[in-house]
């Protein structure tokens, strides 16, 4: 039962993926690269022009969720596309980011890293930096040491 309900939620996510039908070809994308595993193509919405989207053919929610080898052979593809795009848009910097959940910004559930050229510095909006409270950066750095164990 476990596995039939695991069988049936995956295929439904991935019928119904804007991602998996790009790499069935079913909606059409500005296609940058394509190998066996990776497809990357531009975003629909740029931040920048020249913004990439690197995803896994095959359909994993997430950066978490993704096995080591597909994520590693995505970060292997993205450096070389980023090495790309800035030369292409005569940029000096990228950002590569991935939204882990929808807490995180994850809009389109399969994992895909951004790459998003950058001329200056002061066109990127910074993430909102805080300081810790006394020990608080103790505590928080030795329960995440916990979980690694
Ligand atoms: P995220 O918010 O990290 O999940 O990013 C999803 C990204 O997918 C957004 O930047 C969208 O602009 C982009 N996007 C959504 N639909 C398409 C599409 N059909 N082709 C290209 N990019 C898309
Ligand atoms: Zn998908």
């Amino acid at each position: 039962m476990v596995i039939l309900r695991i069988f049936f939620r995956d295929s439904y996510a991935m019928n119904n993926c804007i991602f998996c039908k790009i790499v069935d070809g079913e909606i059409p994308s500005s296609k940058i690269y394509e190998d066996g595993e990776v497809l990357a193509f531009l975003d629909i919405h740029p931040v920048n022009p020249g913004h990439v989207l690197v995803i896994p053919k095959a359909h994993y929610e997430n950066f978490i969720s993704s096995p080591d080898e597909i994520s590693g052979k995505l970060l292997a593809v993205a450096k070389k596309i980023g090495l790309a795009v800035m030369v292409a848009t005569q940029s000096s910097g990228f950002n590569l980011s991935t939204a882990n959940g929808a807490a995180a910004g994850q809009e389109v559930m399969h994992l895909h890293f951004h790459i998003i050229p950058r001329k200056d510095r002061a066109e990127h909006q910074p993430w909102n930096q805080g300081v810790y409270a006394p020990s608080e950066a103790q505590k928080v750095a030795a329960a995440i040491k916990e979980q690694l164990q």
